[in-house]
């Protein structure tokens, strides 16, 4: 049984949960050695984890090619988010729990990357300019993941918690100098992405258009994804990180129950498929230095990594991959803060944590993989144990081809 966020709150505050947890210094060191979480953390002991019955981690066949890739990008997620999840939920987050992991590398050709040039080199391999979307600095289109899976014959799709005209979703299936030219990015996504699915926040009337003029199919309800038989189609629902199921009424849905609804709709092709499901919003959080916004959408998106988990863990011919483009607001968690810390940080409480900006940073983030031993080393910086954003393509890429 899958345990979401919500009941561990309700744990903690029942104060069933005493979880003295070790400073975050750890935490990045426990990380490298991954997979052993459970054993050799040494933060929360196992007796408070067995009061709450801990899951085994869902740890995915290795395969060298993979009929399904699956990227899972959290906007503005550094590793001190992650580490404030795993404080706040009191137990490693599921992508934590992925057995391979490296730092990455995100600057742009500008320096510190916005969103959209980190879109374009996870989507295309190619580093760009700031405000560039799917467009080399001599604003040439470059060919997307997107397109490869699809001259395999693959089934694709993106799911974003924000529009699709955000930067991150546009990185992946629009092409423009510019990432504030929205009608010709959701145009260019329309007509020439070979995204089978779109699915994402709300979308204005004006900007669903595109889709349906160019024979989207528009899906009323979420929960109709996964059933649906048009080959191309999109859905704009309000994604709400603290709803629990999917409602019937008029297409609020949780991030995870899209994700599922995806694979379902995207898996009906023998050929297998790409999938690029995006936490647009933990970025916001970091932005507006607002740890309770922040926390919520991170722990959303990761229970968004534990249902596909969940999908895939009977598979032999899956990889997982899960990273952010940069990180937001320069979170940094107080020496020895604790797990109690977090819960009051999340209430409002200004404990055990610090932002240092209201932008984006060049902290490296983090990137995990489930269903696939990459030799990390092969890659530009690896010696160093960091990769390059733009090396993410190459490794969906290498496992695709
Ligand atoms: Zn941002």
């Amino acid at each position: 049984m899958k345990k979401t966020w919500k009941k561990w709150l309700a744990l903690a505050a029942a104060g069933m949960m005493a979880v003295s947890m070790t400073g975050c210094a750890d935490l990045t060191a426990k990380l490298t050695g991954l997979f052993g979480k459970n054993s050799e953390s040494g933060s929360a002991d196992s007796s408070d984890s067995e009061v709450v019955g801990l899951d085994d981690p869902i740890i995915l066949e290795n395969v060298t090619k993979a009929k399904n890739v699956i990227l899972m990008i959290g906007d503005g997620m550094g590793p001190q988010q992650i580490a404030a999840g795993e404080l706040f939920k009191g137990e490693s987050l599921t992508m934590q729990q992925f057995p391979y992991m490296t730092t990455v590398e995100t600057r742009s050709l500008s320096g510190t990357t916005d969103s959209a040039a980190a879109a374009t080199a996870l989507a295309t391999g190619t580093r760009t300019t700031n405000g560039i979307v799917g467009k080399d600095s001599s604003y040439q289109d470059l060919t997307t993941i997107v397109d490869i899976a699809a001259s395999l014959g693959k089934r694709t799709g993106i799911i974003a918690t924000e529009e699709l005209h955000g930067a991150t979703p546009m990185g992946f299936s629009g092409h423009s100098n510019a990432r504030g030219n929205t009608n010709e990015l959701l145009e260019s996504a329309a007509t020439s992405s070979n995204v089978n699915l779109f699915a994402s926040s709300a979308l204005a009337p004006k900007n669903l258009r595109y889709f349906t003029d160019a024979g989207y199919e528009k899906i009323q309800l979420p929960e109709d994804i996964s059933t649906a038989t048009e080959e191309k189609i999109v859905g704009s629902y309000a994604i709400d990180p603290l709803m629990e199921p999917m409602s019937a009424n008029g297409g609020l849905v949780a991030f995870d129950r899209l994700v599922t609804e995806a694979l379902e709709y995207l898996s009906q092709d023998e050929d297998g498929f790409f999938l690029m499901a995006e936490g647009s919003h933990i970025d916001h959080g970091g932005h507006n230095n607002d740890i309770n916004y922040m926390l919520k959408e991170l722990i959303s998106f990761d229970d968004g990594v534990q249902a596909v988990l969940e999908w895939a863990k009977d598979r032999d011919d899956t990889v997982v991959i899960v990273t952010a483009d940069h990180e937001t607001g320069g979170l940094l968690l107080d020496e020895g803060a604790t797990h109690q810390d977090m819960l009051a940080a999340y209430e409002g409480v200004h404990i055990g944590y610090r932002w240092t900006s209201s932008g984006h940073t060049n902290t490296d983030v983090h990137c995990y993989i489930n269903g696939a031993n990459i030799d990390f080393a092969s890659y530009s910086f690896a010696d160093s144990g960091r990769i390059k954003n733009t090396d993410v393509f190459q490794i969906m890429k290498s496992l695709m081809e």
